[in-house]
């Protein structure tokens, strides 16, 4: 098993193998338009332990809403998946730094400022 795979596993909790690519989670995904993937080619790519999963805008993209997780035939938690990859990129410690003091915090809605601290923070 490849390094991406086990840790992808291990901190998601899910098993990536369980996915047979029907695309029900992508066909559900209202984000798709701003994606650099489709929800299930990422779980295509973390299944194959291809580390190029950690470098495209998909699960940054991600809202964590959890429609896709919903769809699944599966159960698959492709939500926890997506926050698993997020993950795994934050602990590389050379991912983008946010200086909040550089922010307007009050002209963000208040689901920007959310998502923000589960994204952005470690
Ligand atoms: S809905 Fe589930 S089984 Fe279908 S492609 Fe997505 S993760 Fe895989
Ligand atoms: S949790 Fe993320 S990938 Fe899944 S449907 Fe919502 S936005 Fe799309």
């Amino acid at each position: 098993m490849s390094e991406i795979v086990e840790r992808v596993m291990e901190i998601s909790g899910q098993n990536l193998y369980s996915c047979y690519q029907c695309g029900n989670c992508s066909a559900g995904c209202m984000f798709t338009d701003e994606m650099d993937i489709l929800p299930h080619q990422v779980i295509a790519l973390a299944q194959n332990g291809d580390k190029s999963v950690l470098d495209i805008n998909t699960p940054w993209i991600c809202a964590s809403c959890f429609i896709c997780s919903v769809r699944c035939p599966r159960g698959l938690d492709v939500t926890t998946i997506m926050e698993a990859l997020r993950e795994i990129k934050i602990r590389e410690r050379n991912f983008i730094k946010i200086d909040l003091r550089k922010v307007d915090i009050e002209k963000l809605p208040q689901i920007a400022i959310t998502a923000a601290a589960q994204k952005f923070t470690w």
